[in-house]
């Protein structure tokens, strides 16, 4: 069986991992001769929409994605000719955040208020109709709190509108979240749906640092409608893989922010400390097999490894600490790795949390351990 893989990154990376253990041969496209996955995998160093590769790929039994930006051209055009799982129509909203809110309002998911913005009269007329604090996003291929400004006081409008003005944009009301969770879910084939636990995120600057799962304080009635939600979301769309929603949740109400149409990085806990990980699970689907379980084997906290990669030897020293690194060179704001870390009981994955932090001696990451905030 051989998987085509749209992407090298992290995602394309773990998920060639995964593929490789159930003895599915995994092909990646990659424009960037040194990604991530190239290291594990067989890669085509090409344009997304090159024909050649595009043919290499058409003969792999089924084509999957790690993100949800590939030229909808190239993924329509190869779902013409190969099995490409999630379907090109799974694309069409996620990724671009005005359609895809329009479309989870349209299903009964709450999401936050919004307005499409066009052009700086229509900003004026959102904030008038939103207030401030408000968040202006661009529509596509926004990600790690790239390509978006809060806007607190009307002084930050102009400056805002100047920097992202070239795009097509949302302006959402802003949440006061008290936390944000993540339901992480993996649809088959056949229709049947695997629920992984709640994931609790801390964000900085736009930028996921740290997750723990099962999320602390989120009990299973809670869970009872986001989870209906999602599960209309992932028939709505005859979805097969993995599906994340980001969620805030405020006064108990659960607040849809963002779909990723893919693997997600508040997914990387499962590797160790689920029975099968997110990249298992989603080959599995996408190659038909049956799903693995995703009960959670202990409460486990993930730490991402941002700019610049610690020595091995500070991170492998804490206790419970699993490393894994992407094969990638630092930079500002990159994601190179990430520790996973699970102890018997809260306590002990917290103690081991703490002495991680410590090694990593990151202010961000303390940050994101504090108090969440954006
Ligand atoms: P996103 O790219 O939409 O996932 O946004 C990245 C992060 O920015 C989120 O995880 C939140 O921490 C924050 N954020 C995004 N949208 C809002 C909003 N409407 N209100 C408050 N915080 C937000």
């Amino acid at each position: 069986m051989k998987l085509g893989i749209l992407g090298g990154g992290q995602l394309g990376r773990m998920l060639a991992m995964a593929a490789h253990r159930l003895d599915v041969h995994p092909l990646v496209l990659d424009p960037k001769p040194d990604c991530s996955a190239a290291a594990v995998a067989p890669t085509l160093t090409a344009a997304w929409d090159d024909p050649s590769a595009l043919d290499r790929l058409a003969r792999c039994d089924v084509v999957t994605y790690e993100f949800e930006n590939a030229p909808p051209a190239a993924v329509k055009g190869l779902a013409d000719r190969v099995a490409v799982r999630p379907g090109p129509d799974a694309l069409l909203h996620p990724g671009d955040r005005l359609l895809e809110k329009r479309m989870l309002r349209q299903l009964g998911i709450s999401t936050a208020r919004f307005c499409a913005v066009g052009s700086e009269a229509d900003l004026r007329a959102a904030v008038a109709e939103l207030g401030l604090p408000a968040v202006l996003k661009t529509r596509r291929l926004g990600y790690d709190g790239r390509g978006q400004r809060v806007l607190r006081r009307p002084e930050d409008l102009g400056p805002a509108w100047r920097e992202l003005g070239a795009q097509e944009l949302i302006l959402e009301e802003f949440v006061a979240f008290e936390r944000e969770v993540s339901l992480i879910a993996v649809r088959s084939r056949e229709g049947s749906i695997r629920f992984w636990a709640p994931t609790e995120n801390r964000h900085v600057d736009g930028i996921l640092r740290i997750s723990r799962a099962p999320a602390p304080g989120v009990d299973r009635s809670e869970l009872r409608l986001p989870e209906a939600q999602v599960t209309a979301l992932l028939e709505h769309l005859d979805y097969v893989g993995v599906l994340v929603v980001e969620f805030f949740v405020r006064d108990g109400r659960w607040i849809a922010n963002e779909v990723a149409c893919r693997v997600h990085n508040s997914g990387h806990w499962t590797l160790e400390g689920a029975v099968t990980s997110q990249f298992e699970n989603h080959v599995r689907a996408v190659t038909g097999l049956p799903l693995g379980s995703t009960r959670c084997l202990e409460p486990c906290a993930m730490v991402n490894l941002i700019g610049r990669m610690p020595p091995a030897a500070s991170v492998l020293s804490v206790a419970g600490a699993r490393l894994h690194a992407y094969g990638k060179s630092g930079a500002p704001g990159r994601k190179l790795g990430h520790v996973t870390l699970a102890g018997a009981h809260w306590a002990e994955t917290e103690r081991q949390l703490a002495a991680l932090l410590d090694r990593l001696d990151d202010p961000q990451l303390h940050e994101a351990n504090g108090a969440p905030r954006r």
